[in-house]
């Protein structure tokens, strides 16, 4: 995760785009087989690789800030343009971000799936690999694990659900120097999800959001992350409150409607940064120019509202 951030805040550092440095961030993470995402992506319930990934950028237009007599954290819809892609149930992808980029910036669609993704891949240069090369002999080993549960009795199989769900799934967020704003996701989903599945990672609002006023990314129960829009969400409040309220705020109103396991991060447009989540862990590694790069281990925030 160091890695990873080390070599977005150079990009931020050097002048870089907000969306540039996510995607780095991101596709960095996808190679490491300890994350659930890219290779090393957690299998579905037929022993397949199939990954979603997101990405959003807001883009200040360069005249429209700051206004006069607006509010420090008022902002009208036309100060920013706003783009983004996602992919969704890919197999053949080494980055399924960088996908998704391409789905943002060279087709007229936002989200697209399965075969036609990778065909739309190889027409923008995209390397296709053969699905048995995103599999990890440690995801292999946990799948195996796991359709050994699922032939246990359901008694055992609950109480081994009660220690919390496998996670994994990475994302990012920045802010550059210009004031441009990005997002990405990228994930190979839930355990035991099935054939066809698509998770939040793939819906713009739910596991991925900017917007003028921030961004968010979200891990977690994706079906929970889309019953709330938790991303879009988040990134909204911020107009009345610091990412670290909101991103507590958030997880709690998603734990009050679905009782489900999430995280978020998230951070506005001056640069602060929040966390939550509700999980048996949770990692981030930030940089800012004051901190400097850093990791931390999250305590949840679940213990008390799920009682
Ligand atoms: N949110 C992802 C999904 O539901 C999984 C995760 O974050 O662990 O696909």
């Amino acid at each position: 995760m160091l890695t990873a951030t080390r070599l977005g805040a150079k990009i931020l550092q050097s002048g870089g785009s907000a969306l540039d440095a996510v995607i780095a961030t991101i596709s960095t993470l996808e190679d490491h087989p300890l994350f659930n995402a890219g290779y090393g992506s957690l299998l579905n319930s037929e022993g397949n690789v199939e990954m979603d990934a997101s990405v959003m950028s807001a883009e200040p237009v360069s005249d429209a800030m700051p206004k006069r007599g607006r509010k420090s954290q008022q902002v009208a819809e036309d100060d920013y343009n706003v783009t983004a892609g996602a992919v969704a149930v890919i197999s053949r992808v080494q980055h399924p971000v960088v996908l998704a980029r391409a789905v943002m910036e060279r087709s007229p669609h936002i989200l697209m799936a399965g075969v036609g993704a990778e065909r739309f891949a190889r027409s923008c240069g995209i390397q296709l690999v053969k699905p048995a090369a995103m599999i990890s002999a440690r995801a292999r080993e946990r799948w195996r694990a796991r359709q050994q549960q699922q032939a246990e009795s359901a008694a055992e199989a609950a109480a081994r659900a009660s220690m919390g769900m496998e996670h994994g799934t990475v994302g990012a967020i920045a802010i550059d120097a210009r004031g441009g704003i990005a997002a990405a996701t990228s994930t190979g989903g839930v355990p035991g999800k099935l054939f066809g599945r698509v998770g939040d990672s793939a819906i713009i609002g739910a596991g991925t959001f900017a917007h003028g006023l921030g961004a968010a990314s979200a891990t977690g129960q994706g079906e929970a992350i889309i019953l709330t829009s938790l991303c879009r969400e988040a990134v909204l409040a911020l107009a009345e409150g610091s990412p670290d309220a909101i991103a507590r705020e958030a997880i709690g109103e998603m734990i009050d409607a679905t009782g489900a396991e999430a995280g978020v991060i998230i951070l506005d447009r001056r640069g602060r940064i929040g966390y939550a989540h509700n999980a048996a862990s949770m990692q981030v590694a930030r940089f800012d120019p004051a901190g400097g790069l850093r990791h931390l281990w999250l305590p949840p925030i679940g213990a008390v509202r799920r009682q």
